[in-house]
This record gives structure tokens, C-alpha cells and sequence, in this order.
């Protein structure tokens, strides 16, 4: 198939568009699932598809899909895509990007005249960034059958609105739309996204392929200690929750943070009770965030985690609890072959790169063979007004990911 090129013009102009529902004076974005912003949003992406002669459906956990049809519609799609929503302070390429880039390409090839071998599905994930609801990545959560659409649906937000009241109420407002089974086989799933990191930018490369998404475990950790008068308890006989927090937190950022040169180590939430200016605290409670792309050294890490806060805490009493554990995750290799060779075709300046944050091609990566597309952006922010990526860039990617998608058949699972 031969396949002629994007137009980057429509694509920024879209881009552009699309950031002006839920604009923030400060030029960013906020966009949260779910909203009536996400359903005007979905209203704009829809007609955008309807010219090309995509037809739009959802499934039960408003995930939007516009498929362009396949030749044989017995064979799995192909999905390409990413997410609508935003952060409350978020910026206009975050989400947008992926979901865009995907319609410019199922565009394209439409527009070739000749039906693709199998279905060509773009995707807008249901609350990919969890701030209003969370957990966040719910929508390919519960397509990947990782999470359960009931315990979705129960999900509240800080108004005591439930995710489930917000899902019916933005598919009540699109009558038309069909409604699918949620988690329909796939032959592969690329995602083009933002970098939201400097390693490109530095490199001076258009495009990323990302090899994997690094792991992930949280704990929460309560230290139990007495509580006792700061001027009258002498210090040899108190058991001070502040004090054995002092001793874990250096351990930990010692060890564990200073384990390799690629560990990410975070104590982001510390709580002291009863706060009080005078009182010798009874108890700390905190979170660690432990990040790392190799599983080995994230349960290496993860132990390390358990021992000090166990030798550190004495006189005081401590309780690990364990949240979240993501293994890393890798890439397809032959999807990111094929996006490398991509690249190499057209002269775009490519390079493997980590992501350090989660994506919806998390839970992709367990459902079919799954890659992504980085491009820059600029000094690596995002979640941010200033988020801010280069057309060039924009383009580039959706480049790489048109003739991809357009030479899919030569991808073989
Ligand atoms: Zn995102």
C-alpha cells in the first residue's frame, strides 16, 4: 500500500481546537473525565472522525472508539490512540496528541480510497490522568479485565459523584452511539504520546521508541510510637514517632534512593499526629514512591525498604503496608522495530527511550503487543499550562506511527 503523508496543518489545527474546550487563562487545559468539557470534547473528535467515514461507538466504561472498517472485520484491529482528559492544570498536548495523531492517521488512510485489511481503531481511554477519579487509566484498566467495571463505577470524587452516575450520564448525552463489549481482541496497540521528560529534547530527537514503562511500588508505612509532654519527658525514656521517621527517612533515601543511578525514591506524604508544637508525637504515618525499570532491582529495593524501616523504628513500633506493585513493563520488540525502521524511512531523528510515567499502554501491553511513540516536549514539563510540543515534533510522530498502522499486515503476531 502506498500510503501518502499527514497534513500536519489539519493535525495542529486540531491540536489548537481541541485545547480551547476547558482552555485555563494560563493557556493549559483542564479537562477532567468524565465532565460535560470531556463530552464536548468527544461531540468535536466525533465529527472530525464522521468526515472521514469513521464510525464512533463506546463501551460501558466510556472508552470512545472510531473505527475506520477493515476488508475482513473477523480479524482483530489494530488500536491506536491515547486519552481526552486532562490534569486541573494541565496542558494541550498530554492526551491530546495520542488521540489526534491516531484520527489524522485513520484520516489518511482513509482518504486512500482502498479499506484497510482489518479495522483501524482510534482510541480515547476513559480517565487516563485519575484526578478527578482515582486511581487514574480506569477505561484500559477495565478493557485489559485488570480492574472490574462495578468497582470502577463506585469510584467517587470529592463531591460524592460517582464514576458510574458520570459514565451514564456522558453515553445518555451521545443517544446515537453504539455501545460495545468492552475488551475485544486486538492484533496491536501503539499509543503516541508526550515525552514529559528531557531525554529527547537533550538528544535532539524528534521521536522516541519507548522500550518499557519503568515498575512501581507504594507503601504506606505508620510508625507508633507515646505521646508525652515536650518540656517534662525525659528523652531517654520517650518513643517519639518523629524521631524514629527521622532515622527511617535518612536510611531509606541513603539506601534506597542512592541504590543506582536510575532509581526514583519519594516520600511525598508525611502526616504527624497529634501535631502538636508541644507534644512528643505517637505517630507518623507515610508514603514511599519506588520506582524502577528492572524488576530485579525494584524487589531489591522494595526489601530494602522493609529492613530499615523494621531496624530504624525502635524504640517505636512499625507497620509496612504494601499499595501498588507494577513490574516494569517492556515492549513489543517487533512493534518497535517496525516504528525504528519507520523513523529511519523518513529521516526522522529517533532514539529508544524509558517512560518514567504510566500510560494506558500499561494495561495494552497485557492484552496485545503494545508500543509507544514519544516526542518531545519542551524542557520535559507537563501537567502543566506550559506544557508546550513543537509542530514539527507533532508531526514527526504521527508520521511514524501513519506508516506503521499503514504496514501493519507485514506485522505478524
Ligand atoms: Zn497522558
Amino acid at each position: 500500500m502506498t500510503v501518502p503523508d499527514i497534513n500536519e496543518e489539519r493535525l495542529w489545527d486540531r491540536l489548537i481546537q481541541l485545547a480551547e474546550i476547558d482552555a485555563t487563562p494560563g493557556g493549559g487545559v483542564d479537562r477532567q473525565a468524565l465532565t460535560d468539557g470531556e463530552a464536548e470534547a468527544w461531540r468535536l473528535v466525533i465529527g472530525w472522525a464522521a468526515e472521514a467515514g469513521l464510525e464512533a461507538s463506546a463501551d460501558r466504561a466510556a472508552n470512545l472508539f472510531l473505527t475506520l472498517p477493515g476488508r475482513d472485520r473477523t480479524l482483530p484491529p489494530l488500536m491506536i490512540g491515547s486519552h481526552l482528559d486532562t490534569q486541573p492544570t494541565g496542558g494541550r498536548f498530554d492526551g491530546a496528541f495520542g488521540v489526534l495523531a491516531a484520527l489524522e492517521v485513520a484520516t489518511v488512510i482513509a482518504g486512500q480510497g482502498a479499506a484497510p485489511e482489518r479495522d483501524l481503531v482510534v482510541v480515547a481511554w476513559m480517565n487516563e490522568e485519575g484526578s478527578r477519579f482515582a486511581p487514574g487509566m480506569m477505561g484500559s484498566n477495565v478493557f485489559a479485565g485488570l480492574r472490574p467495571l462495578e468497582e470502577i463505577r463506585a469510584v467517587v470524587d470529592t463531591k460524592g459523584i460517582s464514576a458510574g452516575a458520570e459514565i451514564d450520564r456522558l453515553l445518555s448525552a451521545f443517544p446515537d452511539l453504539p455501545v460495545r463489549d468492552s475488551g475485544f481482541a486486538l492484533h496491536a496497540y501503539v499509543e503516541p504520546h508526550i515525552e514529559q521528560h528531557v531525554l529527547l529534547e537533550q538528544a535532539g530527537k524528534a521521536v522516541g521508541i519507548v522500550t518499557a514503562i519503568q515498575g512501581k511500588k507504594t507503601w504506606e508505612i505508620v510508625i507508633a510510637g507515646e505521646k508525652g509532654h515536650a518540656g517534662t519527658l525525659a528523652m531517654n525514656r520517650r518513643r517519639d514517632a518523629v524521631a524514629a521517621f527521622s532515622r527511617i527517612s535518612t536510611a531509606l533515601y541513603t539506601c534506597v534512593g542512592g541504590y543506582d543511578d536510575v532509581v526514583k525514591f519519594t516520600i511525598g506524604r508525611v502526616g504527624v499526629e497529634p501535631n502538636a508544637p508541644s507534644v512528643v508525637a505517637d505517630a507518623v504515618r507515610f508514603r514511599i514512591d519506588l520506582r524502577h525499570p528492572e524488576m530485579t532491582a525494584l524487589e531489591a529495593c522494595g526489601e530494602l525498604v522493609q529492613e530499615i524501616c523494621a531496624r530504624e523504628a525502635a524504640p517505636c513500633k512499625v507497620k509496612v503496608i504494601p499499595l501498588v506493585s507494577t513490574a516494569p513493563t517492556p515492549f513489543d520488540e517487533r512493534l518497535r522495530d517496525m516504528l525504528a525502521a519507520a523513523a529511519a524511512a523518513r529521516a526522522i531523528p529517533a532514539m529508544p527511550v524509558l517512560s518514567y510515567a504510566g500510560h494506558d499502554a500499561l494495561q495494552m501491553a497485557g492484552v496485545c503487543p503494545s508500543a509507544m511513540i514519544f516526542i518531545p516536549c519542551r524542557d520535559g514539563i507537563s501537567h502543566s499550562e506550559t506544557e508546550w510540543a513543537e509542530p514539527a515534533h507533532v508531526a514527526a510522530g504521527a508520521r511514524v506511527l501513519l506508516d506503521v498502522a499503514a504496514g501493519i499486515e507485514s506485522f505478524v503476531r
